[in-house]
């Protein structure tokens, strides 16, 4: 089975390109990995094109927003909170899962400032993180070979072959489930979140196991009294402060997604991609001369780029080259996926690279995607001490090299799931059944991302 002929269906759509040779289509015609080919081409330009004539998702205001909070992390003022699921399921673009989201992320953006006190920056993987890479083309189920699940922007994970086809129409769904999420998310965010008022709404009793219990809720009272206060004094200052309270980002993947979005705005230069304020560039879609790439270089947004193995640093600093040739601050988050056992040997090479280069980034650590393996059971995990541990090694790196650590990159729910080992509560890996509903990888659940957000802070002041 040829699942990946490695270009994609060309579309038979016109675009002048700028005098970088560049457009949202420039891309088309370049090698790509991780995309499957689409059985019909007609189809899949007619979603295409259907897309293209529908409203943006997010504004280029938001998106210079963003970029410049991110410069000031770039120079060490803030720290960028960037978490979310996985993948998305068109499934689970519910209220009860947003809201958990939502409130995770901002109960661990306050446990943060509260212990750092310096600016937090949210960033979910979210409204619009539907399309996954994958090691294997295709698995066999039942003795049918198919091609494997790539998320819900592409194909269906249910195993039977008709369903796991990609399907263009998907490209409608995905916009249409992103704007829904994102339409919750700021109503949300707009009106306040009586949830966050409420520290009994918290969830903490299984800290109690915890040596730091003490601490944690002291810091929880504490962060209370400070809402209060300010309540208090000006009365809704959480809910009017920002309009966009998290912004939003996905892997940009599914290249017919995140270009069919990619406009011009009156009397703006560049190419925005509206579907989300910040996207980023896959460990394995990294090729210099390849699709992502290509189609990376020539948008406005903050771009975030995966930074592991097979470990090339002079890749790396091509990439920035070609996606941020001006070196504007802001424009790069260079994320670290190494593994804690790699980050020691690896990353003191890519700090001195990066600053040799004199290209100013914001440097994250995602401590998930370098630290899962399979039980014996074949559950696919990670431990909650490997992950702890990666970002500690990463912050002492940085500060050996004289650099700034200034985000992390979680894979986390605000739902009560068993997916990693480890934490507080003692999960094991018989327990890892009770509530594992990921398809692709283990996220950290709501008390999970709580308690690491606590030991990140700790980290941090060291
Ligand atoms: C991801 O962030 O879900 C992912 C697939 O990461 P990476 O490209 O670093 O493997
Ligand atoms: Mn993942």
């Amino acid at each position: 089975m040829t699942t990946n002929p490695k270009t994609a269906n060309p579309l038979n759509i016109e675009l002048k390109p700028n005098e970088n040779g560049w457009s949202p289509l420039s891309w088309n015609s370049k090698p790509i990995e991780q995309l499957p080919p689409y059985p019909d081409s007609v189809e899949l330009e007619n979603a295409y094109r259907q897309l293209r004539s529908l409203p943006p998702l997010i504004t280029s205001w938001e998106i210079e927003a963003l970029k410049t909070k991110l410069a000031n992390v770039s120079k060490g003022e803030g720290f960028l909170l960037w978490g979310g699921d996985c993948a998305e399921t068109f499934d689970a673009c519910t209220a009860p899962k947003i809201v958990n989201m939502l409130k995770v992320m901002l109960q661990m953006s306050f446990i943060l400032v509260h212990e750092m006190s310096t600016p937090i920056l949210r960033v979910g993987r979210i409204a619009g993180q539907y399309a996954k890479p994958r090691s294997k083309d295709s698995e066999t189920i039942d003795g049918v070979e198919m091609l494997n699940y790539r998320g819900d922007l592409i194909n269906s994970f249910e195993p039977n072959k008709e369903a796991r086809t990609p399907d263009p129409q998907r490209l409608i769904k995905g916009y249409e489930k992103s704007a829904l999420t994102l339409n919750f998310l700021r109503a949300l965010a707009d009106e306040g979140f009586a949830d966050l008022q409420h520290p009994e709404q918290w969830e903490l009793d299984f800290m109690q196991n915890n040596e730091y219990y003490k601490d944690y809720e002291a810091m929880v009272n504490s962060i209370h009294k400070a809402i209060n206060f300010m309540e208090t004094i000006t009365p809704n200052t959480f809910s009017t402060l920002h309009k966009v309270d998290i912004y939003t980002s996905h892997e940009a993947l599914n290249l017919y997604y995140d270009s069919a979005q990619t406009r011009q705005v009156p009397r703006k230069a560049g190419w925005f991609n509206l579907s989300g304020h910040m996207v980023w560039l896959g460990n394995r879609t990294k090729q210099l001369d390849g699709a992502h790439v290509e189609y990376l270089r020539g948008i406005e947004n903050p771009i975030g780029i995966k930074v592991g193995p097979p470990f090339d640093v002079d890749e790396t600093i091509e990439i920035m080259d070609k996606l941020n040739p001006n070196h504007e601050a802001g424009k790069i988050v260079l994320i670290s996926r190494m593994g804690v056992d790699e980050v020691k040997e690896h990353l003191p090479r890519y700090i001195k690279a990066v600053k040799k280069a004199g290209h100013p980034v914001v440097w994250s650590c995602d401590p998930m995607h370098g630290n899962t393996f399979a039980t014996e059971n074949k559950v696919k995990t990670r431990r909650f001490d490997d992950i702890l541990d990666e970002i500690k090694e990463t912050f002492a790196v940085h500060r050996a090299e004289g650099s700034y650590l200034g985000g992390v990159h979680l894979e986390l729910t605000g739902d009560n799931v068993t997916e990693c080992v480890g934490g507080a509560n003692g999960l094991n890996e018989a327990g890892l059944g009770t509530n594992y509903e990921t398809y692709c990888d283990p996220r950290l659940n709501y008390e999970q991302s709580l308690e690491m957000a606590f030991l990140v802070a700790r980290e941090w002041n060291k």
